[in-house]
């Protein structure tokens, strides 16, 4: 894979955005409920998070395979630390088997050519595993590891079966696993975990069993 080089990207004060959604970010001691907010810190729209899931079941649905695809949005800063706002998926192809895919050259560009026309970036690498669990393959740490190391990027791998998720992040030449990563929901600005069990929730369910709730740290 190929991916368009850019030049040295750093994160953007938050306060510099006018948008509807990234001001929800202005004052983050709301979202995390006072509770300690890490260094870096990962948020997914819940509608984009949503359209992975669509699209990945779809893809299993037709042809059991796995499915993949890149959340886009912004990389900013304040004075907790570095974050990122995922607010689209954009869906990947390639080649693909039951267990094995491959975005193609054209696909990503094409996914890097609209993060240049909307001033996005490409922030998350995610795939899914359907019904074998959430590990990195050894294909799967080269991917990372040689495409989306930035530190403003991360990988998620989901299995859709078992209702499981398990995100990944490249630090000075290593993927670690990584836990900050939270859904978020515009409208009620609430934070709720993929797939997480957590001890506050509500009716609002979505169809794919996402449960908006209240952060609870180490819920995940
Ligand atoms: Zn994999």
């Amino acid at each position: 894979m190929k991916i368009v080089k850019t030049k040295e990207i750093k994160a953007k004060d938050v306060s510099e955005f006018a948008d509807n959604v990234l001001q929800r970010f202005l004052d983050r001691t709301i979202l995390h409920a006072n509770s300690e907010i890490p260094a870096f810190f990962v948020y997914i729209q819940d509608y984009a998070w949503n359209a992975f899931l669509n699209h990945s079941i779809n893809v299993y649905k037709e042809i059991r395979h796995e499915a993949q695809g890149i959340f886009t949005g912004h990389y900013l800063k304040d004075q907790y630390g570095e974050f990122i706002v995922a607010t689209n998926y954009e869906e990947g192809y390639g080649v693909s088997q039951s267990a094995y895919v491959e975005m193609s050259e054209e696909c990503l560009a094409m996914i890097s050519e609209k993060c240049q026309i909307d001033g996005t970036l490409m922030l998350i690498w995610a795939h899914t595993h359907p019904g074998f669990g959430v590990f990195y393959s050894g294909t799967d740490y080269n991917c990372l590891r040689t495409n989306f190391y930035k530190p403003y990027q991360i990988g998620i791998v989901a299995d859709i079966i078992r209702k499981q998720s398990k995100g990944y992040k490249v630090n000075n030449g290593n993927v670690d696993e990584f836990v900050d990563y939270i859904l978020f929901n515009y409208e009620s600005s609430l934070l709720s975990s993929p797939y997480g069990v957590c001890p506050i929730e509500d009716e609002r369910k979505s169809g794919w069993g996402i449960r908006i709730v209240r952060l609870f740290r180490g819920t995940k």
